[in-house]
């Protein structure tokens, strides 16, 4: 529902500003967010954006809109160093894991969304492969090299980034670069480009011996990372859309780079609106792939539900670094457990309270400030209104927390001690024929409020 009195008000990197959010077309949004690069498993920092975009989409329709999202999936391209040298990640991961690129890239795709699902974070309404969009991205950097922007070494064709000026665009924008003192001062040596801040459109093979590459009118080789997105999100979305995501290492190098492209080819900044989520560290570092890393199946694997990371993360905001310690996972995990158990207790059929779902709306719509709404939620469970409407307006909140609250069985997972005895000694009086017996145990275990069911195999 659209709340006049309370706009959705998002923070654009590109202003660095929190502003009003205005889409291009009435009641929709059309949002891409840059995918995995599937060589290896996420880890739950890539995780951690994941469920930033997931809030921010569930806010938007939560408004009223209808959202495109659309995400692409990196399966080639995406060269270990951000400086267009080094192997290919999916051509390293293969040769670690003794499998193919192509069954390496097939087998974290899929680990990737077994990984969303357990978030419970929705899946986009569109996933794109870059090796499935060769044709366009080919397409694309021709277009560029008509318009002058391309020139080729000896390894690829790159992009002139100084080309931007003439047509008034700053290439520094995104990531406030100041890239005249960026290129006098630097010392590392950028082979054969001629700007710093210029990057790879087209790699050649060369006499590295690749799994994936593709005839191109320069020769054979493979995309670079940034036009994937560029040519894709042209594709699904349009030469201008409203919301662009990733994570806060994308501001300085890839995202610069597709606007780059963009503002080349269609003279637009691609996206009327930028966001970022912040990383997840670890003692203070970045989770990285390749440093200190956790994914998903050992949190899984040490008892956690996953929607116990998910609490974690809403209760730091997205443009904050949050630091993971298992001990904040104990607490998220802790909190959730007292949630559900109470809410167990609660009976259906109440009605959402205005006033609490009021001051959600406003709270989510400040730039998705979930701590504040976490907060809020707490301040329900303890408040005095009655025990069925507290369970409407949460059950409502969850619609943006995701924390499955409506879930039957996650509620019987969280079934109290004391209660599980009970069922057992209905099922003891069961066996021995002692039917009164049983059915006082039972109106007991009601009487708690939960409910006892026969299967067919007891
Ligand atoms: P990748 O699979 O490396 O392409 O990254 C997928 C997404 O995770 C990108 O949006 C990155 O910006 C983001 N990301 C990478 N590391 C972290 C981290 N430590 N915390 C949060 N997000 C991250
Ligand atoms: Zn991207």
């Amino acid at each position: 529902m659209k709340q006049a009195d309370k706009p959705l008000k998002l923070f654009d990197t590109w202003r660095r500003d929190i502003v009003d959010f205005e889409s291009i077309e009435k009641d929709k949004v059309g949002l891409y967010a840059c995918g995995p690069t599937v060589y290896d498993f996420a880890h739950i920092g890539n995780l951690r954006t994941y469920l930033f975009v997931d809030v921010l989409r569930r806010v938007l329709e939560f408004n009223g809109y209808q959202v495109n999202h659309v995400m692409n999936v990196t399966d080639v391209g995406h060269l270990v160093s951000d400086d267009d040298s080094g192997e290919d990640k999916m051509e390293k991961g293969s040769r670690l894991q003794n499998k193919s690129a192509w069954e390496i890239a097939l087998l974290f795709e899929e680990k990737f969304f077994e990984d969303m699902a357990s978030l419970n974070i929705h899946k986009p309404k569109l996933i794109c492969r870059a090796t499935d969009h060769i044709i366009e991205q080919i397409e694309f950097i021709q277009n560029l090299e008509t318009k002058g922007f391309t020139y080729s070494t000896s390894d690829g064709i790159y992009f002139d980034t100084s080309k931007l000026d003439a047509h008034g665009f700053d290439y520094g924008q995104l990531a406030r670069l100041n890239v005249d003192g960026l290129q006098a001062g630097s010392r590392v040596d950028f082979a054969e480009k001629k700007h710093i801040t210029d990057f790879a459109l087209w790699k050649f093979s060369g006499d590295e011996s690749r799994q994936m590459e593709w005839e191109s009118p320069w020769g054979k080789g493979f995309p670079g990372w940034h036009i994937e997105c560029s040519a894709m999100a042209e594709k699904y979305l349009g030469e201008l859309f409203d919301i662009h995501l990733g994570g806060e290492d994308h501001i300085s190098v890839h995202h610069s780079n597709e606007i780059a492209q963009s503002q080349a080819r269609h003279g637009t900044r691609m996206a009327n609106y930028w966001m970022h989520g912040y990383f997840l560290q670890i003692d203070k570092e970045k989770v990285a792939k390749s440093g200190k890393s956790i994914v998903l199946s050992q949190l899984v694997e040490k008892g956690y539900d996953p929607i116990a990371y998910r609490y974690l993360v809403l209760t730091s905001h997205y443009r904050s670094r949050l630091n993971f310690t298992w001990g904040s996972l104990d607490a998220a995990s802790n909190a959730l457990n007292r949630l559900r158990k109470t809410m167990s207790f609660w009976p259906d059929g109440g009605t959402v309270n205005k006033f609490y779902l009021n001051q959600f709306i406003e709270r989510i719509n400040k730039d998705l400030n979930m701590p504040q709404a976490l907060a809020l939620l707490w301040s329900v469970l303890q408040s005095d209104i009655k025990d069925g409407d507290k369970k409407a307006t949460l059950l409502e909140f969850d619609k943006i927390f995701g924390f499955k609250l409506d879930n039957k069985i996650s509620a019987e997972t969280t079934i109290p001690a004391d209660i599980m005895d009970l069922a057992e000694l209905r099922q003891q009086a069961r066996a021995k024929g002692d039917w009164a017996g049983s059915d006082r145990l039972r109106l007991e275990i009601q009487k708690s409020g939960f409910t006892i069911e026969d299967g067919k195999e007891g």
